[in-house]
């Protein structure tokens, strides 16, 4: 049976399909990387007094929810913008269609005082059906999509394994 496909798989499918193709089909990688460590800090030290980590259906796992209506998803930088944008138009999405109407996003970066705020259009929604359609046949595939080198291989999880 088809996994559902979560709101970081959607985030993996921007940055990355082959590790998308990974993180599917369930490769993990242990990694000491100096990002992952700053990640959790973040993540234990920022915004403690709202409710953190909602998960509805084990698809989408909003970072924290505050005021009424407005999701958030916390990202350490914004080298990998559009992938956080699409994530968090994912998690409107997909509660839309679950009834859930008139709520909003933002992309908070922290480290940056910064943030987005995000709205899904239908446009939005049409992208997302497409994006969709082509994920579920990357990692429907028996194996990982070509290595195509990027900037940030070196910071990822699953250098040793693209790269020995
Ligand atoms: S090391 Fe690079 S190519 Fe390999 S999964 Fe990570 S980001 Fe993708």
């Amino acid at each position: 049976m088809d996994k559902p496909i979560s709101g970081m798989m959607i985030y993996y499918y921007i940055v990355c399909k082959r590790k998308l193709w990974y993180f599917y089909n369930q490769i993990q990688m242990e990694s000491d990387d100096e990002n992952i460590k700053i990640g959790k800090v973040l993540d234990e030290n920022t915004y403690e007094r709202e409710e953190k980590h909602i998960n509805i259906d084990n698809v989408i796992n909003i970072d924290y929810i505050k005021d009424k209506g407005i999701l958030h998803e916390v990202k350490k930088s914004r080298k990998i913008e559009e992938a956080g944008i699409i994530q968090i138009k994912y998690y409107l999405y997909y509660l839309k269609h679950k009834g859930v109407e008139n709520i909003k996003g933002k992309v908070d970066y922290p480290l940056l005082k910064q943030c987005i705020n995000i709205e899904l259009t239908e446009e939005d929604e049409k992208c997302i059906e497409a994006i969709l359609i082509d994920l579920k046949k990357i990692v429907g595939r028996k194996l990982p999509p070509m290595l195509e080198k990027k900037g940030f291989c070196k910071k990822c999880a699953y250098f040793e394994l693209c790269y020995i």
